[in-house]
């Protein structure tokens, strides 16, 4: 099996099933399967071979759903990218990746269409030719759409997804098409896919989790899938009662969102079997708030990461009312976890270690670089980066990213916890935590903090606010109030930014 071979099967199974669904347009498997062989010809016919590069970037559209598979069907390599990238990071990931394709969206052009003076290759835009650059529709329209057979081996590559580089210059994570197949059927099975499922895409799909668990998942049974150009709640409530949507996956910003929307009480949302988060938890009230707004008890979270497919735990449905905030008892299927200890020995219950996932969701390497490679990898064991500790009932909780600790005194203090304290408070909005280096204690804490304007003495109200809370060494020592928090694409606080500016002080 291979990803040209997966959409290949279900159009042979499903002619005449949904496939694709937009705002505007709806196409059969057959269809869409078609239209991927179309494409696959135009590429290979403006001479585009097996192993070069194909850089999507577009929002979730028919078009990027055909571009993914026609990349398959062609051995070649897709690279989708954040549709809302600026020109400086959809150059960086160009050239990084050795480009030879790129396609936009007409809607997205401009901000990209100097590419085509910059660097050689073969630039594509969705309805209109421009100066230097094809049109998607006048290419797929001069082809017929005969079956073309693509015989890649599972072991070869299938993509380079680029990590949003939250903690430095953006990676390129390579998956094969075992690693991407591995991923999609454990989320096919765990959560209960079916090929009457109707999956709603909301989230970038140049993103593991939207595409890997998503897109490939769902195609994997043969689902239906309704792409959204992108989020937002009102959206999500039309989608779901008019489309009979099963499947949604978002972070868990859209949930909060999507909970305070006058219309939610309102809605019918009883078509939908899974709700599934992840990037970041959501926390007991949090979750109590989600469900009891939308009437649902099934909600799912995931943790992952781009590098392991990302394939990682779950906490499951029933397990929310007591274990909310932690990310599950297991590791999902074709997968394994273990927590260690900067030897690399097993840590016992309650001791935080850092998380090791194995499996074959886990990617094949960082792109042009075996260092990083080496390094994120011992046994075939990944190191994630992140640091856990197991309660007594065998349920696992992120405490923070190792590279976010701070060491302050000789003392381990985790960003997240007092983050997480602090948002509690009725009148703070936001909080970021970051090391700032200090002659006697090596490293003290700086907190940056958004309020809501009611707050006078912002340092003081906090220091007395943690200090029931916290022991005194992890409540910060400096703060600053900020009117923003420099995020990614999707919506990630990027730290090395603010341990710059708390530097430049
Ligand atoms: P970069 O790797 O460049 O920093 P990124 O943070 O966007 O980019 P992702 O792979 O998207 O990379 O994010 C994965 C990280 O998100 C995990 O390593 C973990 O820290 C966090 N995460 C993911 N899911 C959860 C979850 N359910 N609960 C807590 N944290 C999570």
């Amino acid at each position: 099996m291979n990803l040209s071979e997966l959409l290949a099967y279900q159009s042979r199974k499903y002619p005449s099933k949904e496939g694709l669904v937009t705002l505007d347009d709806r196409i059969t498997y057959a269809q869409w399967n078609q239209a991927v062989n179309q494409l696959a010809k135009a590429l290979q016919r403006l001479g585009v071979n097996q192993n070069d590069k194909v850089v999507i970037h577009m929002s979730n559209t028919k078009e990027f759903v055909i571009t993914y598979f026609a990349v398959q069907r062609i051995r070649a390599v897709a690279v989708p990218i954040n549709a809302k990238f600026v020109f400086e990071e959809v150059s960086y990931i160009f050239n990084h990746c050795d480009g030879k394709v790129f396609l936009t969206d007409d809607l997205l052009f401009d901000q990209v269409s100097s590419l085509s003076e910059i660097y050689d290759g073969i630039f594509i835009k969705t309805k209109d030719s421009a100066d230097g650059w094809l049109a998607f529709d006048e290419l797929l329209q001069a082809e017929e759409s005969s079956e073309v057979v693509s015989d890649a081996n599972e072991e070869e590559e299938a993509s380079i997804l680029y990590t949003s580089g939250t903690t430095g210059k953006p990676k390129g994570v390579v998956f094969t098409h075992k690693n991407i197949l591995a991923v999609a059927s454990m989320m096919a099975v765990e959560m209960e896919m079916k090929p009457s499922s109707r999956m709603l895409h909301m989230m970038p799909l140049s993103h593991s989790a939207p595409l890997h668990l998503f897109l490939i998942g769902g195609t994997y049974v043969g689902a239906t899938h309704v792409l959204a150009p992108t989020f937002s709640p009102d959206l999500l409530l039309e989608l779901v009662s008019k489309e009979r949507t099963t499947h949604f996956f978002g972070a868990p910003v859209a949930y909060l969102m999507t909970a305070k929307h006058p219309k939610v009480t309102e809605t019918d949302l009883s078509w939908m079997k899974s709700w599934v988060y992840g990037g970041a938890p959501l926390s007991q009230s949090e979750v109590q708030f989600v469900q009891d707004q939308l009437d649902i008890d099934h909600l799912y979270c995931v943790y992952g990461l781009t590098e392991a497919g990302p394939n990682g735990t779950l906490l499951m449905p029933q397990e929310h009312a007591s274990k909310a905030g932690s990310i599950g008892q297991r590791a999902a299927l074709n997968c394994e976890i273990r927590l260690v200890d900067s030897e690399g020995q097993d840590v016992k219950p309650g001791e935080v270690g850092e998380i090791l996932l194995k499996g074959e969701g886990n990617m094949k390497g960082y792109y042009k670089d075996e260092e990083q490679t080496e390094k994120a990898f011992r046994n075939r064991w990944l190191y994630t980066g992140d640091m856990a500790f197991k309660d007594n009932d065998g349920f696992f909780w992120v405490v923070d990213r190792k590279k976010d600790i701070i060491i302050s005194g000789g003392l381990n203090i985790y960003p997240r916890e007092t983050e997480t304290n602090l948002l509690e408070h009725p009148h703070i909005t936001d909080v970021a935590l970051v090391g700032v280096p200090h002659p006697d204690w090596g490293e003290t804490v700086k907190a940056f903090i958004i309020q809501d304007g009611t707050i006078e003495d912002i340092e003081a109200e906090c220091r007395q606010y943690l200090h029931a809370r916290l022991a005194d060494y992890k409540i910060p020592r400096l703060y600053e109030e900020v009117t923003e928090l420099p995020r990614n694409a999707t919506g990630k606080l990027l730290k090395n930014k603010l341990r710059e500016k708390a530097r430049q002080v």
